[in-house]
């Protein structure tokens, strides 16, 4: 049999134009036809050994599909345009791939064996589709729980670590109140991932089924503040940690507290206020303004992406690493992710709009310059990195290399901190296996592994569920046995 790669081409999710979508704030990729997504699910060569649904670490390295998705099993039933069961069979294990279809960058991808030789199956764009024509054809709908067990579970974080806990034990019979700080749910799925990548449609349509299946939600709630975790502990039978790792590293350098240097969460969060119809703050506006990014991450990109759209006069990203390479390095051998230059959505509409890549690499920042309290600059030195053949990367600073960006609005994007010492002010150390110290309390996602990803919240999500479902089960046939 001659195999379906050999002659059909990889293909992704079709893209708006860069001239019509750095006008508006709607999603840039959208749904696949069906007919070639089918083709595209004809690539999949159902390899005897597929590595693709691993989900599992080497180093700090993700091979594989987190949540284990069975993408042999949904691409065969795609190719057969059994799209029911495809969509049967995706949400057996994921809960949520409406998001990750859309957002997820596809570590399963890296680890497909057709991309030793070839380019990988189109496995996101596949996954987006079935579950956009599940939605579109009806099929999914609140799941009713027809036997409630009585117990009480309360989950703090409505990112997609709380929210699959919260499905998860919901459907198991327990009943679940969400409390979230925001006045939205779905935590960096609604303010922080912008809807350029992400529609908050898409987020609420969500939310609304959750709830219609029973979870309660308790928006504008912040636990610490307006109730305590020890009154909760009382109230409820579990308590569920997935309060996220949100608390941004600082640059740290002369002239950080100038005004116009601002944290990129916060940026992309009023952002999007602003969308909802609160009118934008004049700091958060890169209108006509010279924008500098600092962090060459995806938040970051986010970022570039952003000021775009409010028309920025010029954007400019630092990053501290050199450039990738086109190509795989022989350092990272299937599976192991590719790692190779990519042009990501806003990179390509920078390309365009400005005619020039916004990424520089191996820069340092050195000082804000500021005229009063206002940023003006920023000084930078270029670094050279040296590997050591132990694999040790150490970086230098390039001699008389010293240069000066102009910049009306600085942001940083330099990542975030470790969530244990955020833990340990209100008295809780999480442990590995999703308990904590104190009884009855259990953590999950960036909460528990610090700034991740969707695939890897929602894993632990569901994972927390079944700790917290044996706990709770446990505590019962104590009682019985007690009484
Ligand atoms: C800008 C940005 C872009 C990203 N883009 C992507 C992407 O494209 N793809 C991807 O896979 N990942 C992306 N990520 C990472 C991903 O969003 C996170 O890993 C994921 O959301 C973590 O989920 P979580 O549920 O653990 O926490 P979060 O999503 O952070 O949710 C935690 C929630 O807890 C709430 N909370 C915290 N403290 C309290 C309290 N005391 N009381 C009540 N509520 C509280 C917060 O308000 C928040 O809503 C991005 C991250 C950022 C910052
Ligand atoms: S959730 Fe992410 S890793 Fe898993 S199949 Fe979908 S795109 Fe791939």
């Amino acid at each position: 049999m001659r195999h379906k790669f050999i002659d059909i081409p990889r293909q992704t999710l079709p893209e708006r134009s860069v001239v019509e979508r750095v006008h508006d704030y709607k999603e840039y990729a959208s749904r696949m036809e069906d007919g070639p997504i089918v083709k595209q699910a004809e690539r999949c060569m159902d390899c005897g050994t597929p590595f693709c649904h691993v989900g599992d670490m080497i180093g700090q390295e993700t091979i594989g599909c987190p949540i284990h998705n069975l993408i042999p099993e949904w691409n065969k039933l795609v190719s057969d345009q059994d799209w029911y069961r495809a969509f049967e069979r995706l949400m057996e294990t994921n809960n949520f791939p409406e998001f990750t279809g859309r957002v997820c960058p596809a570590p399963c991808e890296g680890s497909c064996t057709l991309g030793i030789s070839e380019d990988p199956v189109a496995i996101k764009s596949i996954e987006r589709t079935i579950i956009d024509r599940a939605f579109e054809e009806g099929w999914v709908k609140p799941r009713h729980v027809q036997k409630r067990t009585g117990r009480r579970v309360a989950i703090i974080g409505s990112g997609p670590a709380g929210l699959a806990a919260a499905d998860q034990l919901n459907q198991l019979g327990h009943a679940v109140t969400i409390y979230e700080k925001a006045d939205e749910a779905g935590g960096l799925l609604f303010y922080g991932i912008p809807n350029m990548k992400l529609e908050k449609d898409v987020v609420r349509r969500r939310v609304r089924l959750l709830e219609a299946e029973g979870i309660r939600f308790k928006t504008g709630v912040n636990v610490g503040t307006d109730v305590t975790i020890e009154s909760l502990r009382h109230t409820y039978d579990a308590v569920i940690l997935a309060t996220g790792a949100q608390k941004q590293r600082t640059l740290g350098i002369d002239g950080d507290d100038a005004t116009g240097v601002e944290p990129a969460m916060d940026y992309l969060t009023e952002s999007t206020r602003t969308l909802g119809g609160k009118s934008l703050d004049a700091r958060y506006d890169a209108n006509g303004k010279d924008v500098i990014v600092i962090g060459g991450g995806d938040t970051g990109a986010d970022c570039v992406a952003t000021a775009i759209r409010q028309g920025a006069k010029s954007v400019t990203q630092f990053g501290k690493h050199p450039e990738k390479g086109m190509f795989r390095a022989p350092e990272r051998p299937w599976p192991l992710q590719p790692d190779t230059l990519s042009t990501d959505y806003a990179y390509a509409e920078a390309i365009e709009y400005f005619d020039r890549d916004p990424r520089t690499y191996l820069i340092r920042s050195n000082r804000v310059i500021k005229q009063g309290d206002q940023v003006v600059g920023i000084e930078t030195e270029r670094m050279e990195k040296i590997v050591k053949p132990d694999g040790q990367a150490t970086f230098f600073v390039v001699d008389g290399s010293v240069e000066t960006y102009p910049a009306d609005l600085v942001l940083v994007a330099i990542g975030f901190e470790r969530p244990e010492r955020e833990l340990r002010k209100v008295g809780i150390e999480a442990n590995h296996d999703y308990t904590s110290n104190v009884e009855g309390v259990f953590v999950a996602g960036d909460a528990r592994r610090g700034q991740s990803l969707i695939v890897w919240a929602i894993r632990e999500g569901r994972e927390v569920a079944d700790t917290v479902d044996g706990y709770l089960n446990t505590c019962q046939q104590q009682l019985k046995t007690s009484s």
